[in-house]
């Protein structure tokens, strides 16, 4: 996705930074709306009320996830987009100066110059927007900015992470809801915490209390606010 370098391993890379972003939206989602429903159900508010804040908060939160990322990621894809015009206009109006700076910028990367201009001047044989694209301005296939897939992903699993707290305000007996709610979202945030730092060979057990920390956190924050608004007004 977004930000992703250029490595050698790109599809593992690809696949990681695909996992990352639907376990952030996930994580966002459970967060922001358990925090919420935590909030309103420690203002004393009926079981319903809850649910109705807490669905309110799901739809508010994924069109917010995937406005910021539609703006966010064509934004970057205008930039993109302008650098290859650029870039066709340099081809077609001086060849023989883009050969001399591709082949320039493997002999920094620690090419022989003789062999660098032979791999500038095949690669540009085949496709020379590609070959620029990638070692001059780093646009690769992985890279290549997808807004509405980007805006789709992160409201899908935003709404996936925010389903989870929702359904335990349903399932939980009422006058147990907060205890319900956090502890259970707290294991969520454990769990998805624990996939993503596996999948990207992090270590298990800090990511894992990085996540609960701050879910814990905002649900802590929230529940005063509540209490202190629902006894107030
Ligand atoms: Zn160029």
């Amino acid at each position: 996705m977004r930000h992703v370098r250029l490595h050698p391993e790109s599809h593992l890379v690809g696949r990681i930074g695909w996992l990352r972003a639907a376990v952030l939206g996930a994580n966002d989602g459970i967060v922001s709306t358990a925090s919420l429903i935590v909030g309103v159900a420690a203002a004393a508010a009926t079981q319903n009320e809850v649910l109705i804040a807490g669905i309110a908060g799901l739809v508010a939160g994924a069109m917010s996830m995937a406005a910021g990322e539609y703006v966010s990621v064509s934004s970057q894809s205008d930039t993109e987009q302008a650098d290859l015009a650029r870039e066709r206009k340099e081809l077609s109006e001086n060849i023989g100066f883009e050969v001399d700076e591709l082949a320039e910028i493997y002999v920094k990367r620690g090419v022989d110059p003789v062999l660098a201009r032979q791999v500038a001047r095949q690669l540009m044989a085949k496709d020379a927007l590609g070959a620029h694209a990638r070692d001059e301005l780093g646009i690769s296939e992985v890279t290549a900015a997808r807004p509405v897939q980007a805006a789709l992903t992160s409201a899908a699993t935003f709404a996936v992470g925010a389903a989870l707290p929702l359904l335990m305000v349903v399932a939980a007996p009422v006058g147990m809801l907060v205890p319900i709610v956090s502890a259970a979202s707290l294991g969520f945030l454990a769990f998805l915490g624990a996939i993503g730092a596996k999948a990207g060979g992090a270590n298990v057990v800090r990511a894992t209390a990085r996540v609960t920390f701050w879910g814990a956190l905002a649900m802590a924050l929230t529940a005063g606010i509540g209490k202190l608004f629902g006894t107030v007004v």
